[in-house]
């Protein structure tokens, strides 16, 4: 790491000591824009990393709610706009017990560079709560969403602050915190995104972010003329992106052999058809069940139980994850952060994985990322190859402006235009500052240069 890296991050950590994954997603952006600072003497001057580092509001409140039992139960919800350089807060919602400030603020300044990359006019936010839905009855998740929008609905508006789904957070819950946020604004706008069709939602939302990632790893195989046909995937995770990134594989011709989820994963020799991914999509997204469940439905299917040493999403996880020893040519991530450790990414380099696309936020640990860029393997940030969902939000928002819906082709041709666009361009930049292959740097790069120069046009502010 630079002098000026290692300095700047130690002033990070100071103000904020007990942010990890915050920390580790600023160490990862500023290592790459050392290069740029050099040759943009203004953007030192304007102190605009400087200023990126801190959000421009936090908001954190109470969440109480009733359970069917008439228990009361007080969750903490919160909501991090990290910059309006570039266009209206825009990010999602995460409902999951981990939740707190260091995955909040991680998440939304990763958000920032992702939503520059799409070439649409959206800042960067994100929020949630360190409520589980799992096994909540839909009225207990629909009085949680009332309770969390009527203080959210203050800080949000279809030109202030957009939100959308993340972990924890589908179509369902959008629903119940749409109904209340126009309950309370007494406005039907664009408030949120991924809502229904019925009301205002876009085709192709839910595939969005799965697709987007197979789009953006298509593009990565082009550049060596392979194609996705053929190749063996392993996919993390079984809920939204998993999901349609899988979808988009088998359209593809490639073979799909895992899903998982926090209890552990199941590899299926024989490759998941349209049959099976059918049944992964009713089993989690209506029935709310365990992926080790697809082996009792699919025999031939076996099913490893993963320990919580192994499975978590901590930034120091010693232990290995037993899913990354599957072979494959292509690994997919779809689940949560720090998913892939160090010793992970050498298992996937050794195990013949030449490309790694990420469907997930962060899910690969600093060391596991130097694993990758020196392997020379591709390998795409998920700040580049997941951005297809918010790109997605963002068409939706444009149909709400425009109170039209477009077709599922067009909202699909334009994903796919924005992948190749965000995949060119993290590539001709990473070739512009010396580093020719490494996504890494075209992705924090190209993201950060866009949004400081608007910081430099408005002003201190
Ligand atoms: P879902 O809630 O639909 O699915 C999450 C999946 O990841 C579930 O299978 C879940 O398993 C698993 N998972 C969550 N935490 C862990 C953990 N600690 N260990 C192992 N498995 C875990 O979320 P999404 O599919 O929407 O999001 C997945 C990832 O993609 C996240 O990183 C999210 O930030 C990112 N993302 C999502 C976008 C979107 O449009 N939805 C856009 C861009 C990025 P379990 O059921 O056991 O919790």
């Amino acid at each position: 790491m630079s002098d000026f890296a290692a300095e700047f991050l130690a002033t990070v950590k100071a103000r904020d000591p007990h942010q990890p994954e915050f920390h580790q997603a600023v160490q990862e952006v500023v290592e790459s824009l050392v290069p740029v600072l050099e040759r943009h003497p203004e953007y030192r001057e304007a102190r605009i990393l400087e200023r990126l580092v801190e959000q421009e509001r936090i908001v954190q409140f109470r969440v109480p709610w009733m359970d069917d039992a008439g228990e009361i139960h007080v969750n903490r919800g919160m909501r991090v706009q990290f910059s309006s350089a570039i266009g209206p807060y825009k990010g999602g919602l995460r409902f999951h017990p981990s939740v707190n400030q260091s995955i909040i603020k991680f998440l939304g300044f990763e958000q920032t560079f992702k939503n520059s990359l799409t070439g649409l006019p959206m800042g960067g936010a994100k929020g949630g709560s360190d409520f589980d839905p799992k096994g909540k009855s839909d009225v207990e998740v629909m009085r949680f969403c009332q309770s969390f929008m009527s203080e959210l609905h203050r800080h949000v508006g279809a030109d202030t602050d957009v939100p959308a789904g993340d972990i924890g957070v589908g179509g369902r819950e959008i629903g119940f915190l749409f109904g209340q946020y126009k309950k309370l604004a007494n406005r039907f706008d664009g408030v949120l995104t991924g809502k229904g069709v019925n009301w205002g939602g876009s085709l192709i939302r839910p595939e969005a972010t799965g697709y987007g990632c197979v789009y953006f790893a298509q593009e990565m195989l082009k550049t060596r003329g392979e194609e996705l046909r053929g190749k063996r995937v392993v996919v993390s995770g079984s809920g939204n992106v998993a999901q349609y990134a899988a979808d988009k594989c088998l359209q593809l011709g490639a073979r799909v052999v895992t899903f998982s989820d926090s209890n552990g994963f199941v590899v299926d020799e024989d490759g998941v058809d349209a049959g099976k991914l059918d049944f992964v999509k009713k089993l989690k997204n209506v029935d709310r069940g365990r992926i080790q469940q697809y082996k009792d439905k699919y025999p031939r299917a076996r099913f490893h139980a993963v320990d919580a040493a192994a499975s978590s999403d901590s930034p120091d996880r010693a232990a290995a994850n037993p899913l990354w020893q599957v072979a494959c040519d292509i690994a997919l991530p779809c689940a949560t952060q720090n998913e892939i450790n160090e010793a992970d990414a050498n298992q996937l380099v050794r195990g013949g994985c030449t490309c790694v696309a990420e469907g997930a936020n962060m899910p690969t640990t600093l060391g596991g990322v130097r694993v990758f860029l020196q392997s020379k393997i591709f390998y795409a940030p998920g700040k580049a190859s997941n951005a297809g969902g918010v790109a997605t939000s963002g068409l939706e928002m444009s149909q709400n402006s425009m109170r039209l819906s477009w077709s599922r082709e067009e909202v699909d041709r334009r994903l796919r235009e924005i992948m190749v666009h965000i995949h060119d361009v993290c590539r001709t930049t990473a070739e512009e500052y010396g580093t020719p292959g490494n996504y890494v740097n075209g992705a924090n790069i190209a993201g950060f240069s866009k949004v400081a120069d608007a910081m430099l046009d408005q002003g201190l502010v």
